[in-house]
Order: structure tokens, then C-alpha cells, then sequence
């Protein structure tokens, strides 16, 4: 595996490639790699002529110092993995490599309410933060596909606004959520949890399968009610918002007339450990 840090690096290696058309697979993380981001890397490369990960903990789109600071890291140990499952490159650059004299160029593009609702309410910047990097990465690789989890559903959804709008020519490919044996979405976040806490964690998870078994059975309100109050009887666990939202414009639903595009959307702080997840309640 060859592992680039700088963009110049990177750039001239792939530039052969580029030209004579090989598909590039490319997998976008800020590393602590687990099975999810795993996933991922095995789908490129089964798809693809290359496959590149990057490992890019992204300051930008943080919005809470603290979060910014406790985020695990561990490059030797995920450059490690990666070699191991074949993954062709590593981009693992500096934060000066991609914002030069801490610069960052404002990303001329408003995402309408999809950077308003859940996420982009209680993470006000993050996804702007999200999509200039993208965008920066994609710049630096020009991949012929790029892979994301459904377990950052919002995420994928301002993605996809981003490459259609700037008519970016990339294939984006949607992956399922990979989870824990109990349930549990798997998130570098995860181990920050203690013993005790990661003992509850999949309360979360079955809260949303209970929550689609409901469809239907109870107004929209009530349904969003019944499962804050269910995840919040663990005192340990305080829900920062439960909605129901479109599938595509994630506008919250009010009723079942479109379930069909129902999704819940959850995100739950378990002591100072914040998780998010979602399931589609229409398959
Ligand atoms: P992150 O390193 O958290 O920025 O995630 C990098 C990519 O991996 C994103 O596209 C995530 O949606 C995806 N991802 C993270 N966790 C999971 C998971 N449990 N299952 C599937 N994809 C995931």
C-alpha cells in the first residue's frame, strides 16, 4: 500500500492512472477504523481498478472543541489494517496540508433545509464543514466512485446534493450500517463509552426497530413521544432530537400518508458521548 501525505505526492502518483481511465474507488474517514469503514473499503475494491481511504480528522466540521479533541486516533494502527485488506492508497494529510495558513475557502452553495434539520440544527456549521472537504478531497483524487455509510444518513444526503449541483462526476454509492452483534452502530465514537455505558448503547438501536414496528399504529407525534421517553428512561441517556423525516428532503413527516419515505433519526448523548443513528421504517 502506498501512504501519501501530502497532496502533491498523491496527485503525482495518481495521475497516470487518471489518464488512462482506471476506475478509482475512494473512501473518505477521519480513521479509528472499524468494520464499518472496513465495509466500505472492501465494496471499492471489489468495484474498482484502485482503491484509496483517506484518514482525515477534519477540524472544520467540528463544532465542539472538546469532541474535536477526544476524537480517537490511531494512524499507525489503521495504516496497519488497511495494508492488510489490500487497500491500494492512504491519504493521510496534515490539517495545513489541506487548509494552507489555516485557510479555508468558502464553498459558494446553500443546501437548503437539508443543513437546517436534525444534525445540521444541533451541529450548526458541521455539514458546510463536511462538503469542503469532500469537495477537497474529490479535487485531489477525482475518484470514478466514492462510498458512504447510511449510518450518516444526513451526510450522504448533502453529498449528493453536492455532486449534483457542481455536476461532479462521481458515482456516489450508499452502504449499509454496519452494527454490533447487540445492535449497536458501530462509530469510532464508541470507545469513549465506559463499561456501563456501552452496556445500554443498543437501547438505541432497539428502540428504532420497535419505532418501525409502529408505523402506522400511532400518530406520527406520538410515535416520536413514545421513543424519547423509552431511550430517556436510562437516566444515563438524553435524547437530543427523535424525528421522522423524508428519505430525500428529510423534512420532518407529520403523519403516515408517505411512510413510504419514512426514516427515524436519532441522536442520544450517553454520558458526554454523542451517537447517532436511523433506520428506514419503509422496507
Ligand atoms: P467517519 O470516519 O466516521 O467520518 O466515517 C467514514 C465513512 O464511514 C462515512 O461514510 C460513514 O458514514 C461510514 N461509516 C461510519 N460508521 C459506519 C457504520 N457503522 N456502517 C457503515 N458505514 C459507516
Amino acid at each position: 500500500m502506498k501512504h501519501f501525505t501530502t497532496i502533491k505526492e498523491i496527485s503525482t502518483y495518481l495521475k497516470p492512472g487518471q489518464k488512462q481511465g482506471l476506475e478509482i474507488g475512494f473512501v473518505p474517514t477521519m480513521g479509528a477504523l472499524h468494520e464499518g469503514h472496513l465495509t466500505l473499503i472492501r465494496r471499492s475494491k471489489a468495484e474498482n481498478d484502485l482503491t484509496i481511504c483517506s484518514i482525515f480528522v477534519n477540524p472544520i466540521q467540528f463544532n465542539n472543541k472538546e469532541d474535536l479533541e477526544k476524537y480517537p486516533r490511531n494512524l499507525v494502527r489503521d495504516a496497519k489494517i488497511l495494508e492488510e485488506l489490500g487497500c491500494d492508497v492512504l491519504f493521510s494529510p496534515e490539517s495545513g496540508e489541506i487548509y494552507p495558513d489555516g485557510h479555508t475557502e468558502p464553498l459558494d452553495l446553500e443546501f437548503g433545509m437539508l443543513d437546517k434539520v436534525m444534525e445540521g440544527k444541533f451541529r450548526p456549521g458541521h455539514f458546510r464543514g463536511v462538503a469542503i472537504v469532500v469537495k477537497k478531497l474529490f479535487d485531489i483524487v477525482y475518484p470514478s466512485r466514492a462510498y458512504f455509510g447510511k449510518k450518516d444518513f444526513q451526510q450522504l444526503a448533502i453529498i449528493r446534493y453536492l455532486v449534483q449541483t457542481l455536476k461532479i462526476p462521481v458515482q456516489i454509492i450508499a452502504c449499509e450500517t454496519v452494527r454490533e452483534d447487540d445492535g449497536l452502530a458501530m462509530s469510532s465514537r464508541n470507545m469513549r463509552l465506559t463499561i456501563a455505558e456501552r452496556q445500554i448503547a443498543p437501547i438505541i438501536y432497539q428502540v428504532l426497530c420497535k419505532a418501525k414496528e409502529k408505523v402506522g399504529k400511532l400518530p406520527v407525534w406520538e410515535l416520536k413521544e413514545w421513543a424519547i421517553k423509552k431511550i430517556q428512561t436510562n437516566p444515563e441517556m438524553r435524547v437530543e432530537y427523535f424525528e421522522i423525516g423524508d428519505r430525500e428532503s428529510l423534512l420532518p413527516l407529520e403523519n403516515w400518508s408517505h411512510k413510504n419515505r419514512a426514516v427515524a433519526f436519532t441522536a442520544v448523548f450517553l454520558g458526554d458521548v454523542r451517537l447517532i443513528d436511523n433506520i428506514e421504517l419503509f422496507s
